[in-house]
């Protein structure tokens, strides 16, 4: 082994002594939702499909990243299940060397037809993305008319065995007080964790305010009216979420306070987006073009030079609360949420 391979065997850690260990790969920008706290109701311009990395680009990366030390994957897009042949890139990714987790996050709509092969493939967990259990508040949030189908996928999923199947709602001020004992509900019943995202300011339209923020301390105590919940303390993972018990040993909920109390500090995770651009944050404002990189016949240390760059200079946190704050230029379908 030359010293710089011995160099690149140790493991990605950033410039404020974070140790980052999971890559979100984003595999298409396209959805077949609308959601309003994520993209515009029409006229979207998508990527161009031949700026999409292949599934052989993405592997690639996946190999690169794994020999640095990065152990835990997640598909997300978009709507990741729209990106044709799926199940053959969750495939490839589990044969990686050094991968042990592989996630996905999906809007649910195709699960009731993917979710089986998925998981043969080597999908280990998913997050379910479903803010209200309301049909009316369903479309209106969604812009689609089609929680029925959702609820079906989701039941595909259940019946699939996956090993943890979580919900995520945004928590919307105004809009989502009425659906947290509903989905809190479902989630103790069918044995769904539900977790409460905090509205970021990575909505195409535009329309993110702090007032539209339901905060993640309003949403436990109104959780509280009804259930009495114990924080989790001891959890072996650190993770974006604060997690509760509820007292009955019924079931947990978490809240991702992303804007009120952000995570930054344990945030352990890197970003590609679908035309291959590398994010050190949601909210970067640089990226880092692996996908010229590669297709211009780079070396895999040549990519391991900008991965080791790009991590180095990962931002301390997010700047939402500062006012110095600017929003990415991309909304959260085309970075990969
Ligand atoms: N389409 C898939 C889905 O909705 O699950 C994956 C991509 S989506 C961008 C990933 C996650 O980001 C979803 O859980 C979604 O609810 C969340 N999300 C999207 N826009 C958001 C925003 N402005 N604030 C907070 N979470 C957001
Ligand atoms: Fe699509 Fe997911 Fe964005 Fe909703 S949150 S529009 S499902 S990418």
């Amino acid at each position: 082994m030359s010293s710089q391979e011995a160099q690149n065997e140790a493991v990605l850690i950033d410039g404020m002594g974070r140790r980052i260990v999971n890559l979100r790969i984003s595999v298409t920008d396209r959805c077949n939702f609308r959601c309003t706290y994520c993209m515009p109701a029409d006229n979207v311009e998508f990527m161009d499909r031949v700026e999409l990395l292949s599934f052989e680009e993405i592997v690639r990366v996946a190999n690169v990243v794994a020999k640095l030390g990065i152990n835990r994957l997640r598909l997300t897009g978009g709507e990741p299940t729209m990106r044709k042949g799926l199940p053959v890139l969750v495939k490839m990714l589990s044969e990686v060397e050094g991968i042990q987790d592989i996630a996905m996050t999906t809007n649910a709509f195709f699960l009731k037809e993917h979710a089986q092969a998925l998981k043969d493939a080597g999908l280990k967990r998913l997050n379910v993305s479903l803010d209200a259990l309301d049909p009316d508040k369903f479309r209106d949030v969604n812009r689609r008319d089609c929680l029925d189908q959702v609820l079906e996928g989701l039941k595909a999923a259940a019946d699939a065995g996956f090993k943890s199947i979580k919900i995520n709602a945004v928590a919307v001020r105004n809009f989502s007080e009425t659906e947290i004992l509903k989905l809190i509900e479902m989630g103790r019943s069918d044995g769904f964790e539900i977790r409460f995202i905090e509205f970021m300011p990575l909505d195409s339209d535009q329309i993110w305010e702090r007032d539209k923020v339901l905060f993640g301390h309003e949403i436990i105590d109104l959780i509280k009216e009804k259930y009495e919940l114990i924080p989790i303390t001891d959890s072996l993972e650190i993770g974006p979420a604060s997690e509760y018990n509820f007292a009955d040993g019924k079931g947990k909920i978490g809240v991702i306070t992303a804007v009120s109390n952000p995570f930054c500090d344990h945030c352990n995770r890197i970003r590609m987006t679908a035309d291959g651009k590398l994010r050190t944050c949601l909210f970067s404002t640089q990226e880092y073009d692996l996908k010229t990189l590669i297709r211009s016949k780079a070396t895999d240390q040549d990519i391991v030079d900008v991965i080791l760059d790009a991590v180095a200079k990962k931002e301390p946190g997010h700047k939402i609360n500062l006012d110095d704050f600017e929003r990415p230029v991309r909304a959260m379908h085309a970075i990969g949420g």
